[in-house]
């Protein structure tokens, strides 16, 4: 039995479907954990192929979890739909999020054949929220075998690791005073944010090349006449292992506690955003669906690249075989601008929405029938 081509013919069905999710999602681009509209209508699409939804899982509105099938192996598709503020879906997360759900829907009417479950997880706030490692502490991977997801770029690239990353705020208290008149009572805390700058500049030199530190100032003082007495500055700290990472976050906490030090200043420090670890692709099944894309036609695909960049993906990858392939939605694109906005609305956006659908479902045919393919892409990932 010919079951890709089956699922082929199934997808191209709901093409219309398809591309019309994609672009009313994408021309209703809504922030982080306010999703509402795109996961109903993602839920709803599954609903009607016969999976049993639950719309709000691990206490977040905005996640849902679609299940068809029983038993094992039980194999996670992920959407992601959260845009980004004033860029809209400048990431292309319309399309990520009915891939997968395209995915889904080709494979549903040959599972009672194939066998085994597919759950479909509708993970909000990617950009900001770190949805995946909410659903990752709320256990919710706790069944899956393995999880999979596409994502739109400007090549086709089958594995690239991304950067571990902690989101870590600031906050420098001094004390106000007129800044002509009695300077001399007061403490500056922009003083000590602009000592944190420094001081992880000079940090910077003597850590690995594959560090990134970025930071900006949030709040600086309110007016040139008054010494700031509270000033806040939010930075990114990325490292390719979360063990490096963890080090030299120890290393910037030194920093601010010294900036602090030198400028009379009390800080403090708290995350802003959850963690994401950093994402380990599963080669056995990326190559599966590499070379599912050669079937679909996709030439030019690169096996593996170094990421600079960061996904809560990664945390899903420490506890499953997880594969995060890109697909070209464009060539000379950069991710976050209002181009890759619109490409993500654009024909090419949607033709590479549904060959990814097509790969992904076909991945899924090849863990359901072969039982050798998810039992490497497990020992892979246990390292044995
Ligand atoms: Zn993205």
């Amino acid at each position: 039995m010919d079951w890709k081509a089956l699922v082929s013919a199934e997808i191209e069905s709901n093409r219309a479907l398809l591309e019309n999710l994609a672009s009313q999602i994408g021309k209703n681009p809504e922030l982080g954990f306010a999703e509402y509209e795109a996961s109903r209508l993602l839920s709803s699409a599954l609903q009607e192929a016969g999976y049993a939804v639950t719309q709000g899982i691990a206490g977040l509105e905005t996640a849902f979890k679609g299940v068809l099938g029983e038993g094992k192996p039980n194999l996670a598709l992920l959407c992601e739909y959260d845009a980004l503020p004033e860029l809209g879906h400048a990431c292309g997360h319309n399309l990520i999020g009915v891939a997968s759900v395209g995915a889904a829907l080709g494979i549903a009417p040959f599972l009672p054949q194939l066998g085994g479950q597919i759950t479909v997880l509708g993970a909000p706030a990617e950009e900001t929220g770190g949805g995946k490692v909410l659903l990752v502490e709320a256990d919710a991977f706790r069944d899956i075998d393995a999880a999979m997801m596409f994502h739109p770029a400007n090549q086709n690239l089958l594995m690239s690791r991304s950067n571990a990353i902690d989101a870590y705020e600031f906050v420098f208290i001094g004390k106000e005073a007129h800044a002509a008149s009695a300077p001399e009572d007061g403490i500056n805390a922009l003083d000590g944010v602009i000592s944190l700058f420094n001081g992880i500049n000079a940090l910077r030199e003597h850590l690995p090349d594959s560090i990134r530190i970025h930071g900006i100032i949030s709040e600086g003082g309110q007016a040139p006449n008054v010494v700031p007495g509270r000033a806040v500055a939010r930075f990114y700290i990325r490292a390719p292992q979360r063990s490096l990472l963890d080090e030299i976050r120890a290393k910037v906490f030194r920093v601010a506690e010294g900036a602090a030090l030198m400028t009379g200043t009390q800080v403090s420090w708290e995350k802003f955003e959850p963690s994401n670890d950093n994402f380990v692709p599963n080669q056995p099944l990326a190559l599966a669906f590499g070379a599912n894309l050669q079937r679909l036609g996709v030439r030019e695909i690169v096996e593996y690249a170094d990421g600079r960049g960061s996904s809560d993906m990664g945390n899903v990858s420490q506890v499953v075989p997880a594969i995060h392939p890109y697909l070209s939605i464009g060539e000379d694109l950069v991710g976050h601008t209002a181009e890759f906005a619109q490409a993500s609305l654009s024909p090419e956006g949607l033709n590479t929405m549904m060959i990814a659908a097509q790969a992904l479902a076909y991945t899924l045919v090849d863990v359901l029938i072969d039982p050798r393919l998810l039992h490497s892409a497990k020992r892979e990932h246990e390292g044995t």
